[in-house]
């Protein structure tokens, strides 16, 4: 009863439509994209203003409720769901889209949390700005989501991950204080970097409410192709070349094996292969830049060109047009887009130092053959910053609950691999409650002591997002 009448109140404060209890309204907030988390909640609060979301934290306080804070819900950890036994609220952020003011004079954008990657790409483009954090999730996935997990992308190799494009924070705390950050500044060394607790802290620390972002130039100029490799070793090798003919250029190089796009154009129906099934490893380059009579579809055939010349390279595509930019883009988000729609791929997000990519391509194939013999490796992404998305498919004919039964072994091995080359279990997709216990057991006893600190200063009633990241 008492629960029932915290949330009537919450009600009347949220107004219509800003707290969901009917099950089928809150049914799509209670599992993952993924469909491996299911959770319970009381009801789900879409507070319209950064004062809404103080008092739902403030009443979720006074009754001992936990709170999950959800972003678009494309997140791969199922941070976003709620888990264990406490009452649950979970506080959406999808009714707080506005973006608040652009300024080109200081280059920053503050957006609320609620608005969508895609809705911050098109504000900076329609003020003649980058925002250069992409991926194949952003129409749905939000900027406080993005804060939340410092997400990664397609361009982290020029531009950095979220973290770097963060100048500032509005965000609450888990006893409904409201901490106005968002300060635009670049340089500001007055004390702790305080908004650096909450990027990448998964909401365990406070509810992002809005952020101030930094804007770049937009680039004016592009290059983009598409390389045949021999294997992840020459993708490797390629990369390093092309760093030494085209430095910060770079802003893309992704490794894409044949397998994946066989499964993404058996899952579509339409497109081809470029090199028509030739070749077992290709890598899509992109260079970019501000300066507008660079020629960089030049300098790529040049780079390309000296590759050819030392063998790193098989075969090439070198685009000459926008439209045949997004084709080879549509295959590189067709290719990931096809394994998160799978029941029957395994996904990861290992990171290893860019030199032992092609080791760590070599055994975690070896390890997962070893455990599933015909299981179908899918190892792809970002390999210009060591983390690759090391995915496997079923093998033929094997049905989703025998996979399922073999997944957590296949998850736990390629892990193993990463961290015996010096990588991270979780290079962009966070922890979450997926990779919690394995972070437990493989993280240093001081890191997760440290982690436990922070986590019991800010949040010492375990308020926020519990069972997310650390235990306490
Ligand atoms: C097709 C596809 C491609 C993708 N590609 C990439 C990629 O290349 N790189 C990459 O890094 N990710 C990628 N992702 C994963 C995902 O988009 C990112 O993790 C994204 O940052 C999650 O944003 P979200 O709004 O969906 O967050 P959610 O999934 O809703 O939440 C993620 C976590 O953040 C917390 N959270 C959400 N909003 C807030 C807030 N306002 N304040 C505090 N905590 C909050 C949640 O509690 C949860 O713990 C991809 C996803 C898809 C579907």
């Amino acid at each position: 009863m008492a629960a029932a009448s915290s949330i009537e109140a919450l009600t009347a404060r949220l107004g219509r439509g800003g707290v969901l209890t009917a099950p089928h309204d809150m049914a799509p907030y209670l599992g993952d994209l993924l469909g491996l988390y299911r959770g319970e909640a009381l009801c789900v609060a879409r507070p319209r203003d950064t004062g809404a979301v103080a008092e739902t934290l403030r009443l979720a306080a006074a009754h001992g409720f936990a709170v999950t804070p959800a972003g678009g819900r494309t997140g791969f950890c199922g941070g976003a769901v709620p888990t264990g036994a406490r009452p649950h609220i979970i506080l959406s952020l999808e009714r707080m889209r506005r973006i608040r003011s652009v300024d080109t004079v200081n280059d920053a954008l503050i957006a609320e949390a609620g608005c969508t990657l895609a809705e911050i790409r098109q504000a900076a483009d329609a003020a003649g700005r980058l925002f250069p954090v992409s991926h194949g999730g952003e129409g749905t996935s939000q900027i406080g989501g993005m804060i939340a997990t410092n997400a990664g992308g397609n361009n982290v190799l020029r531009y950095g991950m979220t973290r770097a494009h963060v100048l500032g924070l509005e965000v609450v705390l888990a006893d409904g204080t409201v901490w106005d950050g968002l300060r635009t500044l670049r340089k500001d060394n007055a004390g702790y970097d305080l908004k650096q607790l909450f990027i990448g802290a998964e909401g365990t620390l406070g509810v992002v409410t809005a952020a101030a972002l930094a804007l770049r130039p937009k680039p004016l100029a592009r290059g983009t192709a598409l390389a045949a490799v021999a294997d992840p070793q020459a993708a490797l090798d390629l990369f390093v070349h092309m760093r030494g003919q085209a430095g910060e250029l770079i802003s893309a190089f992704e490794l894409m094996p044949k397998a994946g796009i066989d499964l993404h154009l058996a899952r579509s129906g339409a497109g081809r292969d470029p090199f028509g099934g030739a070749h077992s490893w290709m890598v899509l380059i992109e260079l970019e830049t501000v300066i507008a009579n660079l020629d960089l579809t030049e300098l790529m055939e040049t780079a390309l060109a000296g590759a050819f010349e030392r063998a790193l390279a098989l075969d090439a595509i070198i685009t000459q047009s926008e439209a045949q930019r997004r084709e080879l883009w549509a295959l590189r988000e067709g290719l990931a887009e096809a394994q998160a729609a799978n029941p029957r791929a395994l996904k990861s997000d290992t990171s290893v130092p860019l030199g032992a990519s092609p080791e760590f391509v070599r055994r975690a194939g070896e390890a997962v053959e070893a455990i599933l013999p015909g299981a179908v490796p899918v190892p792809f992404g970002h390999i210009g910053d060591g983390n690759i998305h090391f995915n496997v498919v079923a093998p033929k004919g094997m049905d989703v609950a025998g996979f399922s039964a073999v997944t957590p072994r296949l998850t736990e091995a390629i892990r193993e691999v990463a961290l015996a080359l010096g990588g991270s279990i979780a290079a962009e997709h966070g922890l979450g409650q997926s990779k919690r216990q394995a972070a437990a057991e493989t993280k240093p006893p001081a890191e997760l002591d440290l982690m436990r600190r922070v986590k019991r200063a800010l949040d010492p009633d375990t308020r926020l997002n519990p069972g997310k990241i650390v235990d306490v």
